[in-house]
């Protein structure tokens, strides 16, 4: 069986129908984004029950490339890319757990987190970037002249493009908010070998300069203008609810600030819908830092008036974006899915993230934003007791160390670090520690 996808127009144009395998990022008439279609008639050559079992099968194969979670969707994702092609280390498959305790405080008894930040190079952004790097990968194979790869990135994506691009053998450029991420993440396009430009400006600058590089030279744009990306990060939707054993969670909560992926994990959904694997969706919640929040003061709104902003610095660096690309797809799929915008500010996020610590978990900033959008939104009641909700927490913690750490040291400016557990400087005498630990464990 064949399956095929292609670009069209997001705004529909007519006639609008692009390869794949052409570099193109905006519709030629309307100037748009584009959306990967499939065909979705070749797809239903196999039944609901068959793509089940397919993707059932391939958990936890080594047979390539259907050991990593996205590639296991491949004929859903990008089925045109050579099998030798792809550029993959198995990313995606991460832990869906019960948050028991953490659910327990907040008086609801079915809340569970998809640890995306679990994989290769410790944030969500790797789901799409192997669908990307290895679409670039197959068409440098067919001759097409694309000599590097670049993004302009908040951390995550450039420290994703630098690790696929450096496993492929692709040169990668990176464009950086100089002091606006964290250490971690800087280092991990440096150790992979990337082309880091650290630029004065804030990430809506970094992308500016970006587009008008590329429209010059033919350097690959990475950023999630680009809808190749969304079709690796879509697999998130489908992971969960093959977790779940086909079964359709009540709410799912992501962070967003670009908001390709709030988009993208409602085209999971309603994919999986139309191919009647599932028959309903699950509500939706977009969480924003209150410093970077366009998406909720359009919500606000009803949705009616949309202005981008000048975001204000937040320690959610990931979501830090006054001017998101996919905005109107965004809004598009969150009224498809009875969605929600809900806001968080520093205190709130930080507080959040450090509560759900407390209950064992380790989460970055944007997982501290989705968590205090739902404390929010249980506390209101939107959110039920018995609801089975979702949070997408989108990387991994020790990304985020130096922020953590100020944090627990009470010295994050503005912030009141309500949870702080600041270490307790000693000297090695053993009655000043037993004074101390009667004290501070009741004994
Ligand atoms: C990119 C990113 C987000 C937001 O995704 P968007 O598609 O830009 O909305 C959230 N959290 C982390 C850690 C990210 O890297
Ligand atoms: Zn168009």
């Amino acid at each position: 069986m064949s399956f095929k996808a292609r670009y069209e127009c997001f705004n529909g144009c007519p006639g609008a129908v692009y390869p794949l395998d052409e570099v193109i990022y905006r519709c030629r008439e309307c100037g748009g984004l584009l959306d990967v279609v499939h065909d979705m008639d070749g797809l239903r050559g196999h039944d609901a029950a068959t793509w089940k079992s397919i993707f059932d099968g391939r958990r936890g194969t080594t047979t390539w490339p259907y050991g990593s979670g996205v590639w296991s969707k491949k004929e859903w994702v990008l089925p045109g890319v050579d099998a030798e092609a792809i550029v993959s280390m198995c990313e995606g498959n991460t832990n869906l757990f019960w948050a028991e305790r953490f659910g327990r405080e907040l008086g609801m008894s079915d809340l569970w987190v998809k640890l995306c930040g679990n994989t290769h190079t410790g944030s969500f952004k790797d789901l799409g970037m192997t669908a990307l790097v290895s679409q670039v990968n197959h068409m440098r194979r067919r001759g097409v002249n694309i000599p590097a790869v670049g993004c302009a990135s908040t951390g995550d994506t450039s420290a994703a493009l630098a690790a696929y691009c450096a496993a492929a053998d692709i040169p990668a450029v990176v464009f950086l908010p100089a002091d606006r991420i964290s250490l971690a993440q800087l280092v991990q396009p440096l150790a992979n070998g990337a082309l880091v430009l650290s630029l004065d400006t804030d990430f809506d600058g970094c992308m500016k300069l970006i587009q008008d590089v590329v429209s010059r030279i033919p350097i690959y744009l990475a950023n999630s203008m680009n809808s190749l990306r969304l079709e690796g990060q879509k697999t998130v939707a489908i992971e969960i609810v093959q977790q779940f054993d086909w079964e359709v969670p009540d709410w799912v909560i992501v962070p967003g600030g670009n908001l390709g992926n709030v988009y993208a994990l409602g085209k999971g959904f309603l994919m999986m819908r139309e191919l009647g694997l599932t028959r309903r969706l699950p509500r939706i919640v977009c969480a924003q830092a209150h410093n970077a929040n366009p998406l909720y003061r359009a919500y606000r709104d009803g949705f009616a008036t949309y202005a981008p902003m000048q975001a204000e610095q937040t320690l959610a660096s990931a979501i830090q974006i006054g001017d998101p690309v996919s905005i109107h797809r965004a809004i598009r799929s969150l009224q498809a899915h009875d969605g929600v915008v809900e806001e968080a500010t520093e205190d709130e996020l930080m507080d959040a993230s450090a509560r759900a610590d407390r209950t064992g978990m380790f989460c970055c900033p944007h997982t501290g934003v989705a968590l205090a959008a739902l404390i929010k939104l249980r506390a209101n009641g939107t959110i039920g007791p018995k609801e089975r909700t979702v949070v997408v927490s989108t990387a991994h913690g020790l990304k985020f160390a130096d922020t953590k750490s100020a944090y627990h040291a009470g010295t994050l400016e503005g912030l009141a670090c309500n949870q702080a557990n600041p270490p307790v400087a000693m000297p090695p005498d053993a009655d000043r520690v037993l004074d101390l630990l009667q004290e501070r464990l009741k004994l």
